[in-house]
C-alpha cells in the first residue's frame, strides 16, 4: 500500500472520480498592545526573548489575567462571522509537550468557544458559496523554534535549534469551518477566496494586520476525497501553516491529485499533517494525527470564566464594518467598475489595495490597472501575494501622479515600479536616482526632431503634404534617440509645427 505516491492524478481527471471535501482552520494573531494573559508587548520583529515575563514563560506561581481588549476583538470577529456569542465560556488547558511552549500546555478554548455557528459568503467566478463557520475561539500563540545549520530551516539537517518566546502568549483567534463541499473544480478557488475574505474582514475590523507573509495569519487546509456519489467521507490530511492565498489554492490542488493517485492505486490515505513547499507547490509528510489525540483538556483553573454582558455585545455589534458583499456593491458603483472589473479585482485579492490607492489620490481605473497588471505579474513571478510586495498603495498613487504630471510615461513607470520593489526608495527618489524623467525641454526635443526629419525625408514630405499619420515614424525615431524618455505628445506637436 502506497502512501507516498509522487505521481499525481491530473486535477481535472481526479474530479471525474472524486468529490473533494475541505475544512479550513485559520489562526489570526490579534493586534493588541499586550499579550493574551500578561502585560508583555507584542511588537513583531523584536530581539529574541526580550518580550517575556514569568506568566508567558510559565514560571511556577505566575498567574495569568485575560486581556479584555482581546476578548472584545474576539467578540467583534465572531459577530462579523455571523456567529452566536457565548454568554458564558471558559478557557481550557490543552496539554502537550513542545519545546516552544514553555508551560507544557496551551491555554485555549475547548467545548466552550466564545463564538460559534456562523457563516460567510464568498464569491468565485460570479457564484456565491456559503461557508459555514463551526467556531471561533480564543487561545495563545506558542514561541518559535529556529533550526540552525540546515539548508531548509526545518529541523531535519539542522545542527542546533534556538527558541524565541516573544511570540508565546500572543492572542490568537482560531476560526474553524464546517466541511466545505463545493463543485470540485471550484474547490481550490473557494478555499483561496475564503482565506482572502477572512483577511479583508480582519483588516476592516482593525483587529489584526493579518499579514500571511509575516505569519500573523496562517491557514491549515484539511482535505479528503470521496468517490463521486458516495456519502462516505474519506481520510483527511491537514496541510499546516500555509502562508499565502495563492499557496492555499495550490495546496488544495496538490492534495486532490495526490489523494486521487493513492486511492486509484488501491492505497489508503494516512491521516497526518503535511508541510507545504512554496518552491514547487508540493506537500510532504509531517506527523501522523489521529482523531483520538488526547490533549487531556480541562478548564483552566487560574482564569475566571468569560461572561460578556449582552448589552456590551450589542454595543460591539454597532461597531462592525460594512458587510463585505454590501461594501463590494457600494465600491463598484462608486468606482464605475463593470462586474468583470470587480470580479477581477476581488479575485486578485486587490480590493483593499485598490481602496487605499484611490484614497492616496489615484483614479479607480489607474489603481486597478497597476495592481492587476504590472504588480500582479510581479507577484505571480515571485510566487507571492500582492500584499507581500514591497510597495505601498501610496507609492502606487505617487507613480500615477508622476505620469499625470507628465514627468514619466507608462513605459518609464515600469522601471520606477522595479526600483521601488527593489528597495531603492520612494518613486520620486527612484526617478531621480535612475534619471528616468521624461525630457519635455523643447531645446533637447527640437534637436532630436531635426535629426529625425533629416533621417527620414520621405516621412517629412508626407507630413508637409498633410498626411499627419506619417508622424509615427518620426516620433519613434525621437523616442529611440531619447531612450524612451521623451514626452511623445510634445514630440508630435514639435514635428507638426516644424513641418507646417
Ligand atoms: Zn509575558
Amino acid at each position: 500500500m502506497s502512501t507516498t505516491a509522487t505521481k499525481l492524478v491530473p486535477f481535472e481527471e481526479a474530479l471525474t472520480r472524486y468529490q473533494p471535501v475541505m475544512g479550513l482552520e485559520i489562526h489570526v494573531e490579534l493586534n493588541t498592545n499586550t499579550k493574551m494573559f500578561c502585560g508583555c508587548p507584542t511588537e513583531f520583529g523584536a530581539e529574541p526573548n526580550t518580550q517575556i515575563c514569568p506568566v508567558c514563560l510559565g514560571l511556577p506561581g505566575a498567574l495569568p489575567v485575560v486581556n479584555a481588549k482581546a476578548v472584545e476583538s474576539a467578540i467583534r470577529m465572531g459577530l462579523a462571522l455571523n456567529c452566536q456569542i457565548a454568554e458564558w465560556c471558559r478557557f481550557a488547558r490543552k496539554n502537550y509537550f513542545y519545546p516552544d511552549m514553555p508551560k507544557n500546555f496551551q491555554t485555549s478554548q475547548y467545548d466552550e468557544p466564545i463564538a460559534f455557528d456562523g457563516f460567510i459568503d464568498v464569491d468565485v467566478d460570479g457564484e456565491t458559496y456559503r461557508i459555514q463557520i463551526e467556531r471561533a475561539h480564543m487561545e495563545e500563540d506558542t514561541g518559535k523554534s529556529l533550526h540552525v545549520g540546515g539548508s531548509t530551516g526545518r529541523i531535519h539537517g539542522a545542527d542546533h535549534s534556538l527558541l524565541d518566546y516573544n511570540r508565546a502568549g500572543i492572542p490568537l483567534i482560531e476560526i474553524v469551518t464546517r466541511t466545505i463541499e463545493v463543485p470540485g473544480d471550484k474547490a481550490p478557488a473557494v478555499a483561496r477566496a475564503f482565506v482572502n475574505q477572512i483577511r479583508d474582514l480582519m483588516v476592516a475590523l482593525g483587529v489584526s494586520d493579518a499579514r500571511m507573509d509575516q505569519g500573523s495569519m496562517r491557514a491549515d487546509v484539511n482535505l479528503s476525497l470521496k468517490p463521486l456519489g458516495s456519502d462516505q467521507l474519506g481520510t483527511r490530511t491537514e496541510t499546516k501553516n500555509v502562508n499565502s492565498f495563492r499557496s492555499v489554492e495550490r495546496a488544495v490542488r496538490y492534495e486532490i491529485g495526490r489523494h486521487a493517485a493513492i486511492l486509484d492505486a488501491g492505497g489508503s490515505i494516512l491521516q497526518e499533517t503535511r508541510h507545504f513547499h512554496e518552491s514547487d507547490g508540493t506537500t510532504s509528510a509531517g506527523r501522523p494525527k489521529s482523531d483520538a489525540d488526547d490533549y487531556r483538556y480541562f478548564p483552566e483553573p487560574d482564569l475566571a470564566p468569560v461572561a460578556p454582558d449582552p448589552a456590551w455585545v450589542e454595543e460591539l455589534r454597532g461597531t462592525l464594518p460594512e458587510p463585505p458583499a454590501e461594501r463590494r456593491k457600494r465600491l463598484q458603483a462608486e468606482w464605475g467598475f463593470s462586474d468583470l472589473d470587480m470580479r477581477d479585482t476581488v479575485g486578485a485579492g486587490a480590493l483593499d489595495l485598490v481602496v487605499e490607492t484611490i484614497a492616496a489620490g489615484a483614479t479607480p481605473q489607474s489603481a486597478k490597472k497597476w495592481w492587476l497588471g504590472e504588480l500582479a505579474r510581479t507577484a505571480n513571478e515571485r510566487g507571492t501575494d500582492l500584499q507581500a510586495l514591497a510597495i505601498t498603495p501610496a507609492q502606487v498613487a505617487q507613480i500615477q501622479g508622476l505620469i499625470d504630471a507628465k514627468r514619466i510615461n507608462d513605459k518609464l513607470a515600469r522601471q520606477v515600479f522595479e526600483g521601488v520593489l527593489a528597495g531603492e526608495g520612494d518613486p520620486e527618489a527612484v526617478v531621480v536616482a535612475r534619471g528616468l524623467e521624461v525630457v519635455s525641454d523643447d531645446g533637447a526635443l527640437g534637436d532630436a526632431v531635426d535629426r529625425a526629419i533629416a533621417n527620414d525625408p520621405d516621412a517629412a514630405q508626407k507630413i508637409r503634404d498633410g498626411k499627419q499619420a506619417a508622424a509615427g515614424a518620426l516620433i519613434g525615431f525621437v523616442m529611440k534617440e531619447m531612450r524612451g524618455q521623451a514626452d511623445a505628445g510634445r514630440v508630435r506637436e514639435l514635428i507638426i509645427e516644424k513641418l507646417s
